[in-house]
């Protein structure tokens, strides 16, 4: 649709932003879906992130997205959370919700990594539940997938295999307090055993990412079989190492490509009242990623 004085505007705040999909998702889908608005990425230095928030307000935006590094910076900023972020800790999403005509929207900070993550799972849910997961990473990411796993998929046990002890400590300590699952952190020279017996194992670290193809969280491959799945959170380039791992060991893989998709399409039902035409975006996505080889 072409732009005129009625097209509302969504954002994705971040730094950097410049490597995003989320425009060429959301556009595309905007324009599918015959719907008057434009989707814009804006690099926002931490310093002036509750200026750029308060500017979202005043301007009218129907939504935005929150990148690196203002997923848990720009809570203060936000009138409420979801239940989902508040649990989780960090904001990837703003719903604004109308007050009344001329007073300013109110901010709802959602996350809606935890429903894409778990969007490829769902057709697994009941061999998940009461399953062992395995989580390489204690980041952001990792978070969301600790919570995923023990709230929504039911896992007995989560093992953190992690580098920094105190970060895959912290994430076990705040998702013990709320969940009646089991969470271990290991190092990764201690997480043979783990690994050889999770149902689930998922990648939230960078390894394996462009331009670091080569590399892969899982250190002991002869030891993953068929009948786990292995979800590697990596979406450049599609097929990972780890995925070919996982290939060659006779499990199931799932690419990040997934979770991407999956925590737009959460984002745009929020923003839109109407569904993401996922298949349209997913083919977009590959296209995309086929032309940059
Ligand atoms: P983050 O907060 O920076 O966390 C990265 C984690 O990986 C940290 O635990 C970090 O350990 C660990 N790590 C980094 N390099 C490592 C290495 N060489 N060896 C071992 N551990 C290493 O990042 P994030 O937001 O959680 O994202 C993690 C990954 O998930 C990224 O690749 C991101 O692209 C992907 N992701 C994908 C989606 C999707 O939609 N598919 C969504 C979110 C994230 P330290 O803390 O010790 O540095």
């Amino acid at each position: 649709m072409a732009i005129t004085a009625k097209t509302r505007l969504v954002v994705l705040l971040g730094d950097p932003v410049s490597h995003s999909l989320s425009p060429l998702i959301h556009n595309l889908a905007f324009e599918a879906e015959q719907l008057d608005l434009a989707y814009i990425a804006m690099r926002v230095k931490k310093e002036f992130l509750d200026q750029a928030i308060a500017a979202l307000q005043s301007l009218g935006f129907a939504g935005a997205n929150l990148t690196i590094p203002h997923k848990q910076a720009a809570i203060p900023y936000l009138d409420e959370l979801t239940d989902r972020a508040r649990v989780v800790g960090a904001v990837n999403t703003i719903q604004f919700k109308s007050s009344g005509v001329d007073l300013p929207a109110r901010l709802i900070g959602d996350n809606t990594d935890v429903a894409g993550f778990l969007s490829p799972l769902d057709v697994y849910r009941e061999k998940l539940a009461g399953s062992s997961v395995l989580v390489w990473g204690s980041g952001g990411a990792a978070r969301a997938v600790v919570f995923a796993a023990a709230s929504e998929l039911k896992a007995t046990r989560v093992t953190i295999v992690s580098r920094s002890a105190e970060k895959g400590r912290e994430i076990q300590s705040f998702i013990e307090q709320r969940s009646t699952t089991d969470i271990d952190v290991l190092p990764w020279d201690e997480s043979a055993t783990a690994m050889a017996a999770a149902d689930l194992l998922v990648n939230a670290t960078p390894l394996g990412m462009t331009p670091h193809i080569d590399s892969t969280p899982c250190a002991h491959p002869g030891l993953l079989h068929s009948g786990q799945i292995v979800y590697d959170l990596v979406y450049n380039p599609l097929v990972t190492r780890l995925l070919e791992q996982t290939a060659e060991a006779g499990a199931m893989g799932i690419s990040g490509l997934e979770m991407l998709i999956g925590q737009a399409a959460a984002a745009f039902k929020g923003w839109t009242g109407v569904e993401m035409p996922v298949e349209l975006v997913r083919e977009a996505l590959k296209d995309r990623f086929m032309k940059q080889k």
